[in-house]
């Protein structure tokens, strides 16, 4: 690869990547501006686009294919959502991108719009060739809020049977490759009492004190957690951690809280935990607080409501993605992770999938967000060779 192509692709990923930034696409919003600009630049190339739309219909996956479809194809995967930014924390408007010091600031541009823009800036590099195996480029909805659009894409593409080598999901890991992480489940449990004034507490429910009773019982669950792993696993932390990271609920010390919630979540190193902690905390609430709650108080209750729960990616022992991946970058270094990401839905699909993208996590969802022209540049030369190796 020479030099002045390798500049020509970095200062169209640039340009691409400022128009993705002002698609103000945060998760659980509109994204369907952003889902036309994509498949307008793939579909020019020849590409043929399918789409599968939220219930709403405001959001939609985009799934498109250059090449003819026969042999095992290979899937560039990113989400297009973005967590919220506030304006007033920003040096500047977190949707408009700027650039300083060979880095480009604006919300996403890590996570992980940065590489969905060398996807689209290489796209023309395989539709001038003619290809062994088609490409294909999956761009979906609300990833950072439980992975919603990706099984819809993926039940999708089941129906239609179509066969895949391997899927590379380019969110953040510093262009390393990363074999597994662990799952990402989130709730938020609704507590209802009754209200009441303080002075007579005979008359109320507390929801705050059943919110304790709920939260110290998951403290003592996740204590469990820490005991159930048997040998080290590959995991940093090596076992499945929880924190409840919200409380919210009451007026102040003289009332009575009629309500009150708890935002918490679990990465379990495995199926198992996840389920450890929903069944025993549900088997609590239901048979230890519910009854008193609900006593004195027809309107108790208790309701756990799931806000995502993303299946962990397991590490493969001979991983075809993972080799691809190591042999276009060069770099055998493999790691684990304890964030979410759609690889293991891609996974249980029977895909063979690798996670290896542009950026550093440290940078994702914070204030001031960026990526280096240095880390999109070793992002584009990896799709450029992997262009070299499926091209006739
Ligand atoms: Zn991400």
């Amino acid at each position: 690869m020479q030099k002045k192509n390798l500049d020509h692709l970095l200062s169209e990923t640039v340009k691409i990547l400022k128009d993705l930034i002002g698609f103000k696409t945060i998760s659980g919003q509109k994204n369907l501006d952003l889902i036309s600009y994509c498949e307008e630049k793939l579909n020019s190339l020849g590409a043929k686009s399918v789409r599968t739309y939220s219930a709403n219909k405001l959001q939609a996956n985009l799934f498109s294919t250059l090449g003819e479809n026969k042999g095992k194809g290979i899937i560039l995967s990113g989400h297009t959502d973005v967590v919220p930014a506030s304006p007033g924390d920003w040096t500047s408007d977190p949707f408009v991108a700027r650039e300083k010091d060979n880095k480009i600031f604006g919300r996403g541009t890590c996570d992980m719009k940065g590489f969905i823009a060398c996807t689209l800036a290489v796209a023309p590099l395989f539709s001038s060739k003619k290809l062994k195996v088609p490409i294909h480029f999956s761009y979906t909805f609300d990833e950072e809020t439980g992975c919603l659009g990706a099984p819809l894409v993926l039940a999708e593409l089941e129906k239609k049977n179509i066969n895949f080598s391997a899927c590379i999901i380019g969110e953040p890991t510093n262009m390393k490759a990363i074999t597994a992480h662990k799952g990402y489940n989130e709730y938020i449990t609704h507590f209802t009492g009754l209200s009441g004034h303080a002075s007579n507490p005979e008359v109320g429910v507390s929801a705050i004190e059943y919110a304790i009773q709920y939260s110290n019982k998951l403290l003592e669950l996740r204590d469990e957690l820490k005991k159930r792993i048997s040998k080290k696993t590959i995991f940093s932390p090596s076992y499945s951690t929880l924190q409840v990271g919200k409380i919210s609920g009451g007026l102040g010390a003289n009332v009575i809280a009629d309500q009150c919630s708890l935002e918490w979540e679990v990465r379990p190193i495995n199926k198992e935990d996840g389920e450890f902690i929903s069944n025993n905390i549900d088997t609590y609430a239901k048979d230890i607080l519910m009854p008193k709650i609900k006593k004195n108080n027809p309107k108790g209750d208790i309701k756990k409501e799931i806000v995502g729960e993303v299946v962990g990616f397991n590490k493969e022992d001979s991983s075809e993605a993972v080799n691809l991946v190591c042999n276009l970058t060069g770099d055998n270094e493999k790691n684990t992770m304890s964030f979410g990401t759609e690889a293991g839905l891609f996974q249980k699909s029977g895909i063979s999938t690798v996670i290896c993208g542009p950026g550093s996590i440290e940078q994702a969802h914070i204030v001031d967000e960026y990526i280096t022209y240095d880390q999109l540049k070793k992002c584009l030369k990896m799709l450029i060779s992997l262009q070299e190796k499926i091209i006739n």
